[in-house]
């Protein structure tokens, strides 16, 4: 049996070289691929990239067949080319190896082809939903998948979102090919939240690394209905840094009940304070969530310009309290309830998310600065 230098090389050099039994002889054309990798780099004007490398899987059945061989170490051939790759594309190009890189280079051995694949970007941020009426994510007309046609109003979406107002700004500075905003947590569409919600935005295959956040912000800003704040590049991992964290909230609810409300019910209503409540998954989210109770502490309750039967109160809660069916009852779904403890109706007319508690995101951006 006999291999090519390349593939002898991974295995201690134990055999002959000649028309080789693993690759048939197309690792050897590593060299013509990495100079190709090389006036690509050059030519896109990327300054660091990483690698990956596609093996294909009959190679992958005779290099097993060759370890059952032979005594002593074997290196497999795709950890031997991803080394021999990087060193020898560093020295091409010029360009820096990273595995946070500009870009990817993909050798592809079943095409012995070589192809760039910019990297992700990703921007975290907080956002501002000044405005009730857009979604969190982009809403496409199931009817048209994002066509337009006579139910969506020609729109091809339910609703504008905030994703968009702050994807779009930053799709065209990078010259990017789509977005992806990764939020943690959500408000309702008629929601607004005037705290400030963590995301990080996915930016794919952007062209333009160089982001000015200062000009983006003030161009989103210019919207009217969506702003963004501390802006910065991070790491993929921050992706689930910002959705796999909860934070207490603190809502500001306007209120509307079913009678003229005095000091005693505020009393009751304050009652709620430090309870622990029972919640079912809220009918109106039941035909996507599973139907299960929560358990969920109100931590905080107040009461002010309580006039006839309007109140605002500000409730800080545990996070996944749902404030609006905390507030009606939901049809006995979530007790205690305000309109429970009242004996009348309670429905929030106008709900905003007033602060969050997510100092941990904070904490997080500033221990990984260098
Ligand atoms: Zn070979
Ligand atoms: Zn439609």
């Amino acid at each position: 049996m006999r291999l090519c230098e390349i593939c002898d090389s991974a295995n201690s050099s134990a055999f002959e070289e000649g028309e080789c039994h693993i690759c048939k002889g197309n690792a050897m054309k590593t060299e013509q691929m990495v100079s190709e990798a090389s006036a690509l780099l050059d030519k896109e004007g990327v300054k660091s990239f990483s690698i990956s490398t596609i093996i294909p899987k009959d190679w992958l059945i005779r290099e097993e067949d060759v370890w059952d061989r032979k005594a002593g170490d074997s290196e497999s051939i795709k950890n031997l080319l991803n080394r021999r790759i990087s060193a020898a594309l560093r020295k091409a190009s010029g360009a820096e190896y990273s595995s946070d890189g500009e870009c990817r280079m993909v050798f592809d051995y079943s095409k012995a082809s070589v192809e760039l694949q910019r990297n992700e970007l990703f921007v975290f941020g907080r956002y501002r939903k000044l405005a009730a009426g857009l979604s969190q994510s982009r809403w496409k007309c199931t009817k048209c998948d994002g066509k337009g046609c006579a139910q969506c109003g020609g729109k091809g979406k339910y609703y504008d979102s905030v994703e968009e107002r702050i994807g779009e700004p930053f799709k065209k500075a990078t010259e990017a090919q789509d977005y992806v905003m990764h939020a943690s947590g959500r408000e309702d569409v008629d929601a607004t939240n005037s705290a400030g919600r963590g995301f990080v935005l996915e930016i794919k295959n952007p062209k333009n690394r160089k982001i000015d956040h200062a000009s983006l912000a003030k161009e989103i800003a210019t919207s009217k209905e969506v702003e963004v704040s501390d802006l910065r590049i991070v790491p993929r991992g921050f992706v689930e840094v910002v959705t796999e964290s909860h934070f207490d909230k603190t809502y500001r609810a306007e209120v509307e009940f079913g009678r003229k409300i005095g000091a005693e019910d505020v009393a009751k209503m304050m009652s709620l304070e430090g309870k622990m409540i029972l919640q079912q998954t809220p009918a109106r989210v039941a035909h996507r969530r599973a139907d299960l109770v929560r358990h969920r502490k109100v931590k905080k309750l107040e009461a002010a310009d309580v006039r006839e039967n309007n109140a605002t109160l500000t409730i800080k809660a545990e996070a996944g309290t749902y404030i609006k069916e905390l507030i009606s009852g939901d049809n006995g779904r979530t007790n205690p309830s305000i309109a429970g403890l009242l004996g009348t109706t309670a429905t929030c007319r106008k709900l905003d998310v007033n602060s969050i508690g997510d100092g941990f995101l904070d904490f997080c951006l500033s221990a990984r600065r260098e």
